[in-house]
């Protein structure tokens, strides 16, 4: 078995975890969650997105938000899903946008208010925009593995979005089970048959863990050359128009296994941990994430971190 030698980690909690909370959070407490993501050693960040303030309102600070994030060497990105949202976001000065377009006309009217032509005939001016500002784009393809409304997915379509974003210069091509419906051999084969067709465009998971498949689904596409992946602390997030939405895979648990398979993230566990269990306390709830609760294999570490006591069976 190979892996790669180094993953890149995009954490999403801000974007993904923060709209699937009833409630807004304060900006300030935004911010600090993200310096604390960003302590860890995490690069790569989703801070927010670019949509109707009416739809998503827990994200409707973007343009404060994104002002207020200390650099330091940060990508911060955006989700966006037209024109009028990839300009705001450029002129809150994001680094990278994150254009979202599902694979189903049914999740695509849903989640978009529009048809997935319309969304593509938007896709030119979208490019042209970040070009001129010199800002990389990421193609997003929601539902690409299975649909919460119409069940399976055209392997056409989503490879025809993949083409719609590949032919205008996207950085990288995001597949998204949005829906945790993705099964490790259908991840193995559209990773395989996407390399295959773009083979010079960067692909990465974006995957939620509704049915307990995610993480076999990341190690499938590991073993398969994918090198960058979405998570968020904690476990958190989900589509608010997907029903029963459940979180992404947790950003410690996935650093925790690439650090045992010998896969570099330039991200330290025990950091991402610390900043887990610090998200939890702030949202006042159990999260989803596993190696939170259970701490790194070292168990002086684990003790320190977790605090000891009489193993349970
Ligand atoms: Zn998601």
């Amino acid at each position: 078995m190979s892996f790669p030698a180094k993953v890149r980690i995009r954490e999403v909690a801000p974007r993904d975890g923060f709209q699937s909370i009833e409630h807004c959070l304060p900006t300030p407490t935004k911010l600090k969650i993200i310096e604390t993501i960003a302590k860890s050693g995490i690069r790569d960040i989703e801070v927010t997105s670019f949509v109707s303030p009416k739809a998503v309102p827990q994200l409707s600070d973007g343009a404060e938000l994104v002002g207020m994030v200390p650099r330091q060497g940060l990508v911060l990105s955006a989700l966006v899903a037209n024109v009028v949202g990839a300009k705001n976001a450029l002129t809150a000065g994001v680094d990278e946008l994150v254009v979202v377009i599902s694979a189903t006309e049914e999740h695509n009217r849903a989640n978009l208010r529009r048809s997935i032509g319309e969304s593509v005939s938007g896709l030119d001016e979208i490019f042209s925009v970040a070009r001129e500002k010199g800002v990389r784009v990421n193609g997003a393809i929601a539902v690409s593995f299975g649909c919460p409304y119409q069940g399976e997915v055209s392997e056409t379509e989503v490879f025809r979005l993949a083409e719609a974003y590949a032919s205008r210069g996207a950085t990288r091509v995001i597949m998204a089970d949005t829906t945790g419906m993705a099964i490790p051999p259908q991840v193995a084969e559209m990773v395989l048959r996407f390399q295959t067709a773009f083979p010079d465009v960067e692909l990465g998971l974006h995957l939620h863990n509704n049915r307990g498949t995610a993480m076999t689904n990341l190690y499938v596409g590991l073993l398969s050359g994918v090198c960058t992946f979405d998570t968020a602390l904690g476990g958190i997030g989900g589509c608010p128009y997907v029903p029963r939405a459940a979180g992404n895979l947790a950003t410690e648990d996935v650093v925790y296994m690439l650090e045992q398979l010998g896969v570099e993230t330039g991200i330290d566990l025990m950091t991402t941990i610390r900043a887990a269990r610090v998200l939890e306390k702030i949202l006042g709830y159990q999260l989803p994430g596993q190696v939170m609760k259970s701490g790194p294999r070292d168990p002086k570490s684990a003790a320190a971190l977790i605090g000891s006591g009489p193993c349970s069976r």
